[in-house]
C-alpha cells in the first residue's frame, strides 16, 4: 500500500522539503502549509519553499515560515503537492530531483507520476482533501491550524463547494473541520469574495474587452504585460477573471490569456458541461482538470488566440 511507503519515508527522513506548483493557488499553499504543520507536530524538520505567493493567504498559520529559497544542498525527502508536472515545480525542480526519495501527492488527472511514490487521485476535488486521508492514515491529528490550511485548499479548488468535483466526503470533512473550530465562513470570504482595488481594476479592463465567439460558446479575454506592470499587479491578482466568462449563459469554454514578463502568454481555460479543457491544454504542453486547465503559449497575441480557439472549436457540439 502506497500510504505505508509514504508513512515509512516520512518517518525515516531527517530533513524534508515541501514543494508546490508555480503561481500557487489556495490548494497549493494550503496543502503545503497543512503538511508543514502536520510534520512539525510530529517533530519533523521540514522546509516549505515557495518563491512567490499571493498575500491573500497571509492569514494562514505558518505563513511566515515559508522560505523563498534554501541553502540545503540535498534533502532526504522531497514532497511535491498539487503539482502535475515536474516542469511546474516553481523553478525548484532541482530540490526535487536531488532528494534521496521523492513523493508526489496530487489530484491532477494529467499528473506525469514524476515521484518514486505517486499518490494521485484525480477524483479528489483538492490536494488538501487527499491530505486528510494521508494524515488519518499516519495518525496525525488535524487541529484547528492544520484544518484552516486544509479548508482553504478545499474552498478554493471547489470554487466554494460549487464544482461538480465535490463529493459527499468533501462536506463530511468540512463538517469535521467546522467541529474543530475552523472558521469556514471567514476563510470563504477572504479567499473567494474580497478583492483588492487593483484586482477590481484589472477585472474591469479584462471584462471590457471580453469577446464571445462561436455563437457565444467561447468567451475570450486577455491582459497585457504593460497593464500588469502599470498596475503593479502581484502574483494571483488575475485570479477570478476567467470565471466571469464561464458564468455567462451559453458559454461552454472561457479562455483568459495573461502576458508573461518573459514573453508569451499563460492561458487559463474553464468549461461548463462537456468540453475537457485539460485535453485542449495537453495539445499545448499544459494540462489540469477536465473543467479547469492551463498552458503556456509562446506566440504573439493574435496567433495565440487563433491557435487556442481553433483547437477549442473542435470540441464544441
Ligand atoms: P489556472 O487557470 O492557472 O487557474 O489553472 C487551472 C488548472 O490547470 C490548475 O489545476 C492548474 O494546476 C492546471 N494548469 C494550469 N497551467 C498548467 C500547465 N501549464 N501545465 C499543467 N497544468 C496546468
Ligand atoms: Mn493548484
Ligand atoms: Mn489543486
Amino acid at each position: 500500500m502506497i500510504l505505508d511507503n509514504i508513512t515509512e519515508e516520512i518517518n525515516k527522513a531527517n530533513n524534508i522539503v515541501i514543494l508546490t506548483h508555480e503561481t500557487p493557488d489556495g490548494d497549493a499553499i494550503g496543502s503545503s502549509l497543512a503538511l508543514y504543520g502536520a510534520l512539525k507536530a510530529t517533530g519533523k524538520k521540514a522546509d516549505v519553499i515557495i518563491p512567490e505567493y499571493p498575500q491573500v493567504f497571509s492569514f494562514l498559520p505558518w505563513y511566515e515560515e515559508i522560505k523563498k529559497e534554501s541553502k540545503e544542498e540535498k534533502y532526504d525527502l522531497a514532497i511535491s503537492l498539487d503539482c502535475s508536472d515536474i516542469k511546474r515545480l516553481n523553478g525548484f525542480a532541482e530540490y526535487f530531483e536531488n532528494a534521496k526519495t521523492k513523493i508526489v501527492i496530487d489530484h491532477h488527472g494529467s499528473n506525469t507520476m514524476f515521484g518514486d511514490y505517486n499518490y494521485v487521485n484525480p477524483n479528489s476535488p483538492a490536494t488538501c482533501e487527499i491530505l486528510i486521508s494521508v494524515f488519518e492514515y499516519m495518525g496525525i491529528e488535524v487541529n484547528k491550524g492544520i484544518g484552516t490550511c486544509l479548508a482553504t485548499g478545499i474552498i478554493t479548488d471547489t470554487g466554494g463547494f460549487r464544482h461538480s468535483t465535490v463529493k459527499p466526503e468533501t462536506f463530511e470533512f468540512t463538517a469535521e473541520l467546522l467541529n474543530k473550530g475552523v472558521n469556514i465562513s471567514s476563510i470563504y470570504r477572504r479567499v473567494l469574495q474580497i478583492i483588492s482595488m487593483k484586482q477590481f481594476e484589472i477585472r474591469r479592463i479584462a471584462l471590457n474587452r471580453m469577446e464571445f465567439l462561436e455563437d457565444g460558446k467561447i468567451a475570450f479575454t486577455y491582459i497585457t504585460k504593460q497593464e500588469q506592470e502599470e498596475m503593479n499587479l502581484q502574483t494571483g491578482d488575475h485570479e477570478g477573471i476567467v470565471e466571469f466568462g464561464r458564468d455567462v449563459e451559453g458559454v461552454e469554454v472561457s479562455i483568459f490569456l495573461r502576458e508573461l514578463p518573459e514573453g508569451g502568454y499563460k492561458a487559463s481555460f474553464r468549461s461548463n458541461e462537456y468540453v475537457n479543457v485539460s485535453d485542449v491544454c495537453l495539445m499545448f504542453g499544459g494540462g489540469g482538470h477536465p473543467k479547469a486547465a492551463g498552458c503556456t503559449i509562446l506566440l504573439p497575441l493574435e496567433q495565440a488566440k487563433e491557435k487556442l480557439i481553433s483547437q477549442t472549436k473542435m470540441y464544441l457540439k
